[in-house]
């Protein structure tokens, strides 16, 4: 590999990593191997399945997650030499925007995009229709069974497909009733990796939110944060972008992000030693504009400075602090950038400390 393609190849290992994280999985061990091309029937090569068979046995994993799209028969055929689940980098997403789709758009596109990806893998091993409601099958159904499955999902997808219709037709009017309640909301978004959960759960550390009836219905995304003045805000943490996203899969990532809207400031973090942080940078913009949120305030935060070698130029063009979310002053110094927007927005919202 050239040295650039070595650099994304880490990258993208360390971003299947997050992302497992972020679906609530331990990463017990990473491999890799280095091929001219794929494995046609089974994406790895045989000395490769080989080692992945031993350590099977000694780390006895429940999944195997393999980072590219494996198809049908590549996961039929790794099936039958591997003893943990398998799925591949488009299901561990799918797991997570289904986790976090919160609107009934949000709901749907995120199944119809599950029921796409499932449907011509139906039948192999691992495959579950039952997390799809409808509580069809376990797995390797009879034939007959099979087609009744496929004829179900197809069913559903035109179903689906009409409601995405009404729902995208009505988005507007749902949106001005969408502020549920009367906090200053903040939202950070970013690449997955670049450390949003990191200052999402340093930021909210002290919070004794179980206790706190008033913001008890949140979702476990959102929680508060007390500012230096001591007003209150809540923080929520959204789906993260992902690097080369499978094309049948932007249309489920949109709907799930479309709660920065709502915002009353976005926290846009951005992991200032990725060799590709300006394209990630743009990215983001790009798909906040279109999402529609002018006039909320965005803040870019410039994370991960203490790892920084290359040079890096922020863009001034907007409002943006540098930081290492690993020190405690920098956390500080974000909070107090926070307090400013707050009290230049004022703040109607603001819920004083008694
Ligand atoms: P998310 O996917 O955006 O939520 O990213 P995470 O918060 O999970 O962070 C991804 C990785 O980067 C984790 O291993 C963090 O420990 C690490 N990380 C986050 N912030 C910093 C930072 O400021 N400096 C360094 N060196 N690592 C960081």
């Amino acid at each position: 590999l050239a040295n650039n393609e070595e650099e994304a190849f880490q990258y993208s290992m360390e971003e299947l990593a997050s992302l497992t994280k972020t679906a609530n999985g331990e990463v017990l061990v990473t491999l890799s191997q280095k091929r001219d091309r794929i494995h046609p029937s089974t994406y790895i090569g045989k000395g490769k399945i080989e080692e992945l068979t031993s350590l099977e046995e000694e780390l006895e994993p429940d999944l195997i997650i393999f980072n590219g799209e494996l198809s049908p028969s590549q996961n039929r055929n790794l099936g039958k030499v591997l003893s943990a689940r398998i799925i591949d980098r488009t299901q561990l997403i799918l797991d997570i925007f289904a986790q976090r789709a919160k609107s009934k758009e949000g709901k749907l596109q995120v199944e119809l995009a599950q029921l796409q990806y499932l449907l011509p893998r139906l039948g192999g091993k691992g495959i579950e229709l039952s997390r799809l409601g409808g509580g069809i099958g376990t797995r390797g159904p009879g034939e007959t069974k099979l087609e009744s499955d496929r004829r179900h999902i197809n069913r559903r997808i035109v179903d689906i497909k009409t409601q995405l219709n009404i729902v995208v037709s009505h988005r507007e009017r749902y949106r001005e009733r969408r502020k549920r309640n009367q906090a200053f909301q903040v939202s950070l978004v970013g690449y997955t990796n670049a450390g949003k959960s990191t200052i999402f759960n340093r930021l909210t550390e002290a919070d004794t939110f179980e206790e706190d009836l008033l913001f008890a219905t949140l979702d476990p995304n959102t929680r508060k944060i007390i500012l230096p003045s001591g007003y209150h805000a809540l923080l929520t943490d959204t789906v993260g972008f992902i690097q080369e996203l499978p094309t049948s899969l932007i249309a489920a990532f949109r709907s799930t992000l479309e709660e920065v809207t709502e915002a009353d400031l976005i926290l846009h973090v951005v992991d200032s030693s990725s060799p590709d942080y300006v394209n990630h940078e743009k990215t983001v913009n790009n798909l906040l504009r279109e999402l529609g949120v002018e006039g909320v305030p965005i803040l870019t935060v410039y994370n991960k400075t203490d790892k920084v070698t290359k040079e890096f130029t922020p863009s001034y063009y907007q409002e943006m602090i540098s930081i290492s979310a690993l020190q405690k002053n920098d956390l500080q110094r974000l909070t107090e950038k926070i307090q400013e927007t707050v009290t230049r927005e004022m703040i109607p919202y603001t819920i004083h400390v008694p």
